[in-house]
Formats: structure tokens, C-alpha cells, sequence
């Protein structure tokens, strides 16, 4: 049984978002927020601007990977099917666990899956997430530019939206509200964390890194947030940077290593070099 977790180290993946078309994270409910627009979006509570939290990124990024490996959405959280593996066999070959995670303990059961799930309980506990993604603040250049911009609310437009009723033609308008395409996001923060399992090696973790940059690639061409089939949500990754802390840099004994500076996500040549520079322990 897997009892023994060692980080190795930790690369570290920044840049900046920017968006190419307007973007829409839903926030509080409608008539609760200042302006009281049907669709508001996320306000950070305390200085009340549009930010991406990490867990849309994330969950974005997953969802888009499940699809591009054709896993089983097995699992039901609410309404969103995703996946999870369900056993250790499973597990064992699934990137995508791997890196995002599995939940340990109880879960929700159906009729159907009840049986898998009681067993899942106790291999799932030493099953480490190696991926973690930040919340990202608007950049103070765009916060500087959309202060002196008339914008609708602070930061953002209000878009009106019809929706044609199909049998009466009636067009029901329906406000909501967008961060403006241009805007950047930064710092974006990923942290990836190479473990050793078992006195084993970190190669395979240094391999599962390349779905990281997978997810990316596919994030840039399909939406983050809500309305992209109406053309929200297209974002563009920019001065990637990737470095390495090795454990050596957090015992106070080592330096972090920059792996690639201006990393192009669709140059394999550049991501290849990048893992196999990690196999190597930088
Ligand atoms: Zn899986």
C-alpha cells in the first residue's frame, strides 16, 4: 500500500491572460449586486473587481481534457457530469487523475454505482493532487484604463441579449454583464508538484506535465466562463514563463531553475525539452 510521499519539487508556470472577446464568470444572484444586473459576474467582496478564480481555470481545463482522453463522466456533482476514477486499476494509467485529483472518502451514489463507490474510500486516500491553479487579479494597466473608460459598471459592460420566444416571436431581453476583451489578467499562477511515491522516481510526473500545457492549448480554443457559443470567453495565455524549485531550493540549499522563458504552448520541441530537463532533476 502507498504510504510513503516525497515532493521532489515544484515547477512553477506564470504569465498573463488576456482577453480576446469579452468574459463572463457568473457571480452573486441577480438584485444582490450594485447595479442589480440580470447576469452579473464574480467581484472580488472586498475591492469589488472581475478576477478569474483558479477553480474556473481549473475545472475548464480538466472538463476539456476528460473530453479530449474520452473518460467516462462517471461521477455527478449537481448537475455536471465529470470524471473520476473509480479503483486503483483505473487510476493507474489516468493522466488526468493524476494531475487534478481524485476525492477521497464518501461520495454521492446512485443505484448504479453504488457498489464502486463503497470501495473507493480507502485506495483513494494517498492519491496526491499535483496540479493547483490560482485565483488571477486584472492587471493594474487595465485596472488603470477601464477606471478612465466609461464603462457600464465598475470594469465591466452590460450586454442585452434577446431571447426569441419560438412560437410567439416575443423578444425577451436579458442583461448581462462581461469583463471587456483587451483586459489582462496577472500574475496567472500554475504550480505543478512532482512527488516520489514509494522511494520511486518522479518520471512519470515529470511526463503528466504535458497534459498541463494540453489543456491550455485546448482552453485558447474554446471559451472560459459562460456565453461561448455567443462568443464570450476566448483567452489567450502570454509570456509563459516555466521554472523549477527543486526540493533543494525550499531547503534553503538550491536555486530555482528557469525551464523556458516566453514557453510557445504549440512548440512540442520547446515542452519536450522542458520534461525531459524535469526527468533529469532540472
Ligand atoms: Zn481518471
Amino acid at each position: 500500500m502507498a504510504n510513503s510521499i516525497q515532493i521532489m519539487g515544484k515547477v512553477v508556470i506564470t504569465g498573463s491572460i488576456r482577453l480576446l472577446t469579452g468574459l463572463h464568470i457568473g457571480g452573486a444572484a441577480a438584485g444582490l449586486d450594485i447595479g442589480g444586473v440580470d447576469n452579473p459576474i464574480i467581484r472580488h467582496p472586498v475591492t469589488r473587481e472581475p478576477y478569474i478564480p483558479g477553480s474556473s481555470l481549473r475545472g475548464k481545463i480538466r472538463s476539456l481534457l476528460e473530453r479530449a482522453y474520452d473518460l467516462p463522466l462517471n461521477k455527478k456533482v449537481q448537475d455536471v457530469r465529470l470524471h473520476e476514477c473509480y479503483n486503483e486499476n483505473e487510476y493507474k494509467t489516468c493522466a488526468i487523475c493524476h494531475v487534478f485529483g481524485v476525492s477521497p472518502g464518501e461520495r454521492e451514489r446512485s443505484a448504479t454505482q453504488g457498489e464502486r463507490a463503497d470501495r473507493r474510500g480507502e485506495w483513494a486516500t494517498f492519491k496526491p493532487t499535483r496540479l493547483v491553479v490560482r485565483d488571477v487579479q486584472m492587471s493594474e494597466g487595465s485596472r488603470q484604463e477601464l477606471e478612465t473608460a466609461e464603462t457600464d459598471l465598475p470594469y465591466t459592460e452590460v450586454k442585452w441579449e434577446a431571447s426569441i420566444d419560438r412560437i410567439t416571436s416575443a423578444a425577451v431581453p436579458r442583461q448581462n454583464e462581461r469583463v471587456p476583451a483587451g483586459v489582462v489578467f496577472e500574475p496567472f499562477e500554475m504550480i505543478y508538484t512532482l512527488y516520489r511515491l514509494n522511494n520511486g522516481d518522479w518520471q512519470q510526473d515529470a511526463e503528466w506535465l504535458k497534459v498541463v500545457f494540453e489543456g491550455m492549448r485546448l482552453l485558447e480554443d474554446d471559451y472560459l466562463g459562460g456565453y461561448g457559443s455567443r462568443g464570450a470567453g476566448k483567452i489567450a495565455f502570454e509570456n509563459l514563463k516555466v521554472e523549477l524549485r527543486p526540493l533543494s531550493y525550499y531547503h534553503g540549499t538550491g536555486n530555482s531553475i528557469t525551464l523556458a522563458d516566453g514557453l510557445n504552448l504549440r512548440d512540442m520541441t520547446q515542452i519536450n525539452q522542458i520534461v525531459a530537463q524535469l526527468k533529469q532533476g532540472g
